[in-house]
C-alpha cells in the first residue's frame, strides 16, 4: 500500500484543504458558524416533533460535518461545514474534508440526467432513497478511508470497518440489511483498491492522491 513519506503537519493539511475546495469549487465554513447553529436547532425541532430520524443536536454540533448544496439568494456554491471533531487533527481534518469534496461532486454530477436540476435530485434521492444514500456515503467513505491510509499508513480494510460501525450506528438515517451489506460491499471494494496502490475510482480521491504526489508525500 502507498504511504506518505514525511510528516502530514497542520500547514499541509490547511494547504490541501484549500486545494480541494478550489477544486470541488465549494466553500468551508469552520466550527463556529451559524450554520451550525441553525443545524442544531433544526435538528432539535425534528428530534422533538419526531418528523424525520436525524441526529441528535449535540452529535449534529460537535461531530456531523455536513455539505449543503447553492442556495440561490444565499450562498451560490456548495458549503462544507466542517464539525469540530474533524478539526481536531491534520489527518481527521483532510480525511474529512475529502469526504465532503466528494458529496460536492454527487451533488452537481451524479443526476445530471435526471429531468430535476441535479442538485434537487440528489438531495431528493438522498433523503427518500436508502440505496441511494448507501451509495453515496460508501463513496464519499471510500475518500477519507483512502486518505486517512495513505497519511497514516493504517491497513485500510481496517479503517473501513470503523467507517462500517459508524453506519452502522445512527448516524446515517437508519439504513436497513440489504442498504447496509450494499455500502459494506462498496467499501470493502475500494478499501482493496486503496491497499493495492492505486486510487479508488471517486473523483476526490483522484484530487487527493494528486495533490499529496505534487507535493512531495508520495514519493
Ligand atoms: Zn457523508
Amino acid at each position: 500500500m502507498r504511504k506518505i513519506n514525511r510528516i502530514f503537519t497542520q500547514s499541509d493539511s490547511d494547504s490541501f484543504v484549500a486545494h480541494m475546495c478550489a477544486r470541488a469549487e465549494c466553500d468551508l465554513r469552520g466550527p463556529e458558524t451559524w450554520e451550525r447553529d441553525l443545524l442544531a436547532a433544526l435538528a432539535w425541532i425534528a428530534q422533538e416533533t419526531h418528523v424525520v430520524h436525524t441526529w441528535s443536536p449535540e452529535r449534529l454540533r460537535e461531530n456531523v460535518s455536513i455539505t449543503l448544496p447553492a442556495i440561490p439568494g444565499l450562498w451560490d456554491r456548495p458549503r462544507v461545514l466542517l464539525a469540530p471533531a474533524a478539526a481536531a487533527d491534520p489527518v481527521s481534518q483532510a480525511a474529512v474534508i475529502a469526504h465532503e469534496c466528494q458529496h460536492v461532486y454527487q451533488l452537481r454530477h451524479r443526476y445530471v440526467d435526471s429531468l430535476w436540476p441535479a442538485p434537487l435530485a440528489y438531495i431528493y434521492l438522498y433523503g427518500t432513497s436508502d440505496e441511494a444514500r448507501a451509495a453515496s456515503e460508501a463513496e464519499a467513505s471510500g475518500c477519507d478511508v483512502a486518505v486517512d491510509a495513505w497519511l497514516t499508513g493504517r491497513d485500510p480494510n481496517a479503517i473501513a470497518s470503523e467507517r462500517l460501525a459508524s453506519l452502522e450506528g445512527a448516524g446515517y438515517g437508519h439504513l436497513g440489511v440489504g442498504d447496509l451489506k450494499l455500502a459494506a460491499d462498496l467499501m470493502r471494494s475500494y478499501a482493496a483498491t486503496v491497499g493495492s496502490g492505486i486510487s479508488p475510482p471517486m473523483r476526490s480521491a483522484h484530487e487527493a492522491m494528486d495533490w499529496l504526489k505534487n507535493n512531495g508525500l508520495f514519493s
